[in-house]
């Protein structure tokens, strides 16, 4: 390619940079003088490249830091508050509905209330599964299905006083308070009573009494209730709770052996008998009698 000195070429524009010098180039209407020129420029910004490089890979480097450091608090926190959403109304429609529980008080109830919170922090990603779980101290936090089950028999209404007996996580005293009923709540270890207690004041649920003591009394200063829940296996059904129960009131209790499969059963106290009814065949950790 010949090239020819016509006239200089003024200086390319800062703005059209490195390709518009090159593109003029090779457009071969630029006169050796400005080749010369073309060519330190590119030589000098290459050198200045070189010179910025640490200090562009510094701030890269630090924008990508911010990035895991702002997207790691925002995982933490989508545990905290989020957004266990889909899981829980996923839990409402294959592990409730498609057994039979119909209240929509109680459907509601159970696709708002957190169950992952009532939990171990490192089981909550199964805290929606459709079984119980291990809450510490052998204990165990009930099926969903099961909660759901013992909750809409009981028919509750806000403003029901409730007993329940074996508090554990807290989650079942959770479904009831958020149907607006007056709870109750026993619990035998005082760990786990302490520990529900917190979460459930941390959930605002202002309506749920928590009691460390033995089930088997019940809460003289507090009957009669409205109806009672039992979610411990006691060997047959503890006569302080009847006595507690109002007149038409509702019971839902699993009774057997320890280590045995035990029947749930409803029972309503009726002119001061009880007519019990079995429903399905559970198993519950034992309720321990410490009288
Ligand atoms: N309702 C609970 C699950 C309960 S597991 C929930 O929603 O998580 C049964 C609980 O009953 C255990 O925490 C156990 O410690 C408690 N328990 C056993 N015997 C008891 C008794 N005699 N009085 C009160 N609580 C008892």
């Amino acid at each position: 390619m010949k090239f020819e000195v016509i006239a200089r070429t003024p200086e390319p524009r800062r703005e059209h940079g490195r390709l518009a010098r090159i593109f003029q180039v090779y457009s071969g209407r630029m006169p050796a003088l400005t080749w010369k020129f073309a060519i330190t420029s590119i030589k000098n910004q290459k050198s200045a490249r070189w010179t910025a490089a640490p200090a562009v890979f510094a701030f890269t480097a630090a924008i990508m830091i911010c990035i895991l450091f702002f997207s790691s608090i925002s995982c933490k926190s989508n545990i905290m508050v989020q957004n266990f959403e889909k899981p829980r109304s996923r839990m409402v429609e294959e592990q409730l509905k498609t057994r039979n529980i119909k209240s929509e008080a109680v459907l509601d109830a159970m696709r708002s209330v957190p169950r992952h919170l009532f939990v171990p922090e490192d089981l909550q990603n199964h805290a929606y599964a459709d079984r119980p779980l291990p809450i510490g101290l052998e204990q165990t936090i009930s099926q969903p299905y099961i909660v759901a089950l013992m909750t809409e028999q009981l028919d509750p209404v806000p403003g029901m006083k409730i007993l329940e007996i074996g508090t554990g996580s807290g989650y079942q005293a959770a479904i009831l308070a958020h149907l607006g009923c007056e709870v109750y709540t026993i619990e035998l270890l005082e760990e786990l009573a302490a520990r529900s207690k917190k979460i459930l004041a941390g959930l605002n649920f202002n309506n749920v009494s928590v009691k460390h003591g033995n089930g088997y009394l019940g809460w003289p200063e507090e009957a009669p209730f409205d109806a009672v829940i039992v979610t411990a296996s006691p060997d047959r059904i503890p006569e302080k709770l009847i006595e507690q129960l109002k007149e038409g009131g509702k019971m839902i209790i699993p009774v057997g052996r320890a280590g045995s499969v035990q029947s749930l059963k409803l029972i309503v106290k009726e002119n001061n008998r009880v007519i019990e009814k079995d429903l399905i065949q559970v198993m519950f950790v034992p309720m321990v009698d410490t009288r």
